[in-house]
């Protein structure tokens, strides 16, 4: 799907909804909407209705940039000042065109922010700005996400390779093993290998975490030395032409005791049937659900804190969300990119996670990424 169609389903949707327009701030939907890669981009784009032209804003800096990013269905405006001050200066002309209609005023007219980015410094400022103008401002958050929700096959290209350049990473990183390398020597021999690999980056901090400390799901790596004898969780993705990957392995060093295999072997399972259980049409909350019921009935319910999985796209934390606590009536939709990561974190003992990275389809879902998921014992 081109640019141009995604802003002209924006422009669809923006009337659906009776807006006039949408002031697109967040990163990642400006990217997904103009190809921009800069910091400081705005877009602004038009309903259908108003048959205005849609605007890129940025500011001297990124000119080059733009001009080689932004598609011509977007209008290129290099703002010499604030952004918010040019996108305002547009929206009071649209006034003079058409304020009048038969001698009465027109009703205001809606401006749709993102305010999941939006701060709210800078939503006073847009009132501010557009303050005696006749434009209200409406919260739209998840309106530009719920289009990147479903995954065109280029985007689905993109997270794959992401997620097999991830893979290869770590496989050349553990032929060296584990024991005897402090955590962080591991993360950041691993992220280095990614990009050497042609990686832009990691998709976020790689999580090395041996023993107890794997027991912490979003532990920090440490310098400590990685021991005989305890379970090791590494969580890492890639970042490829603008795509993340997402995965966790949980490996053996020497050899691992009854506690520890006891408690892979029932993550395993969990993970196993969160798979099985995922497919376009049910909810994010069912899918959850019947992986968490596998360790529940172990009574390890407890130990199991955080949700199922996330959606993973242009960044690695997006909708939709399979988790408890997601909308009841939100259904996971064909296209859809997610995760599949139940963990058991017994603090001060031991933590286990394996995660794949998998995209769904109307009949289940394929996993992305590669690498065996059997207890693998390492040296
Ligand atoms: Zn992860
Ligand atoms: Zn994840």
């Amino acid at each position: 799907m081109s640019e141009g169609e995604r802003v002209a389903a924006v422009a669809r949707l923006l009337g659906e909804r009776e807006l006039d327009a949408l002031l697109v701030s967040g990163p990642a939907n400006v990217r997904y909407l103009s190809n921009y890669t800069g910091s400081n981009g705005l877009a602004l784009i038009a309903s259908t209705e108003s048959a205005r032209p849609h605007l890129f804003l940025t500011d001297f800096r990124y000119a080059t940039q733009a001009e080689q990013q932004v598609p011509g269905c977007l209008e290129r405006e290099i703002s010499t000042g604030d952004l918010l001050e040019s996108v305002c200066l547009q929206l009071r002309g649209w006034e003079g065109g058409d304020a009048q209609d038969g001698g009465q005023r027109r009703a205001a007219r809606r401006l749709g922010f993102d305010d999941a980015h939006l701060t709210v410094a800078q939503h006073r400022r847009l009132g501010d700005l557009l303050e005696g103008a006749s434009w209200e401002l409406e919260p739209c958050g998840g309106l530009v996400e719920s289009l990147r929700e479903i995954k065109d096959p280029e985007e689905l290209r993109r997270i794959g390779a992401a997620a097999q350049l991830a893979d290869e990473a770590l496989r050349a990183v553990l032929e060296r093993g584990l024991a005897g390398r402090s955590e962080r020597e591991v993360a950041i021999a691993l992220e280095l290998q990614m990009r050497r690999l042609g990686a832009e980056g990691p998709s976020f901090p790689a999580i090395v975490a041996a023993g107890a400390h794997g027991a912490l799901p979003h532990a920090e790596p440490r310098d400590a030395q990685i021991p005989v004898g305890v379970l090791v969780t590494i969580d890492w993705g890639a970042t490829l032409d603008g795509y993340c990957s997402d995965c966790t392995r949980t490996f053996a060093v020497g050899h691992a005791d009854g506690l520890a295999r006891e408690v892979y072997e029932l993550v395993l399972a969990a993970q196993r049937t969160g798979l099985d259980a995922l497919r376009a049409g049910r909810s994010g909350r069912e899918v959850d659900a019947d992986a968490r019921a596998v360790i529940e009935r172990a009574g390890y319910g407890e130990q199991f804190g955080h949700g199922l999985g996330h959606g993973v796209g242009i960044e690695v934390h997006e909708a939709p969300r399979l988790s408890r606590t997601a909308p009841e009536e939100q259904l996971v939709r064909a296209g859809t990119v997610v995760t599949v990561e139940p963990g058991v974190y017994l603090p001060g003992r031991v933590g286990v996670r394996i995660e794949d990275l998998v995209s769904v389809t109307a009949e289940g879902c394929r996993v992305l990424n590669g690498l065996s998921k059997e207890l693998t014992v390492l040296d």
